[in-house]
């Protein structure tokens, strides 16, 4: 008997078809679709589709994503080996990080998508839909957590990036790198990340709002201090190099981080955070003292997740720094 795998379809590029305007092309494929189109499927495994969302990926809620991880975790006590979500690629490193905080269960998520919509010449949907289940179904991948599946190779829902915006290699690892890649028909892993930093399932039904800002030369603090007037819960700044801001926004920024967690990250989206390296009005260590967090090597889109998962589950300002600080140090300090 073939073993079982849930594949849930939540919209996207893959799920996307012939253009009913001359606008583009437009959600179309329930999850059989997307099944149905790689016969190959049927050899290795028992596919249990269902079609769970049907959206543009930007348009995925976090409700959506602690609905998925019940049902996903509902699903592997019923004895399916693996599961892959299909969604859009724009914010599939956003998905894949929650589910990856949030799912219990041992066995391997795998999202993928695609980047080239089927009709296109050499859509990449079918091929990556069929590694994506070939790392669902691989015993190595177990104890991993979530993984994004994407153009041969296998990432971790840490550190995978989209890094382009119409490549099929649009996706990398950083800093880490890729974990695994496929090659003739398996799904070869070659690293595991540390710990899984798994966070319980909120019951909240009004979750709180995290703010995320970049930040470039000439900036003042006006938009921080909005942002705390519009009731925001909680904010990351995309500070630029290893955490530095332009002076005139460091009193909104300590004033902000009295009232509600601010975390800095880097806007380069790669290397770590400073902690104690430059003393200039607006460097890391002025922001470290007026009580700004760490983000460490997390990067702000994760970040803001992070934030937005403690603050659901209602941790209060010790319990989100030891968190980011156990990101930073996942073998322990
Ligand atoms: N461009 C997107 C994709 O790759 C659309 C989306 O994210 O839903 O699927």
């Amino acid at each position: 008997m073939l073993p079982r795998v849930s594949v849930f379809s939540l919209g996207g590029t893959i799920a996307m078809g012939a253009a009913t305007s001359d606008k583009g092309v437009s959600l179309s494929h329930s999850a059989e679709m997307l099944i149905a189109a790689v016969p190959k499927l049927a050899d290795i495994a028992e596919i249990e589709a269902q079609s769970f969302r049907q959206l543009p990926s930007p348009d995925i809620t976090i409700s959506d994503l602690e609905a998925l991880a019940r049902e996903i975790d509902k699903r592997f006590a019923d004895g399916v080996r693996g599961v892959v979500v299909t969604q859009g690629t724009d914010t599939i490193e956003e998905s894949a990080f929650i589910i990856d905080r949030l799912v219990k269960d041992n066995a391997p998520v795998v999202f993928t998508g695609a980047m080239r919509n089927p009709t296109m010449p050499g859509p990449d949907g079918p091929a990556n839909l069929y590694h994506a289940v070939l790392t669902a179904l691989e015993q190595q991948a177990r104890g991993i957590g979530t993984m994004v599946v994407m153009n041969d190779e296998i990432h971790a829902a840490r550190y995978v990036q989209k890094l382009h915006t119409t490549s099929p290699a649009a996706f990398h690892s950083y800093p880490a790198g890729a974990i695994g890649w496929i090659i003739e028909n398996q799904a070869r892993i070659v690293t595991r990340p540390a710990s899984r930093f798994p966070i319980a399932l909120s019951t909240a039904h009004h979750g709180p709002r995290v703010v995320r800002l970049a930040v470039g030369l000439d900036e003042d603090g006006a938009l921080v201090d909005l942002a705390l007037r519009a009731g925001y819960d909680g904010m990351v700044i995309d500070a630029t190099g290893g955490g530095h801001v332009p002076k005139a926004m460091t009193e909104a920024l300590g004033r902000a981080a009295t009232r509600i967690p601010v975390v800095y990250a880097s806007r380069t989206r790669h290397g770590e955070t400073m902690q104690s390296t430059y003393d200039f009005p607006g460097a890391e260590t002025d922001l470290l003292d007026r009580g700004l967090i760490p983000a460490g090597w997390l990067g702000g889109i994760k970040s803001r997740l992070l934030l937005l998962l403690l603050l659901r589950n209602g941790a209060g300002e010790d319990e989100i720094r030891q968190a980011f600080d156990a990101w930073c140090h996942p073998f322990g300090r």
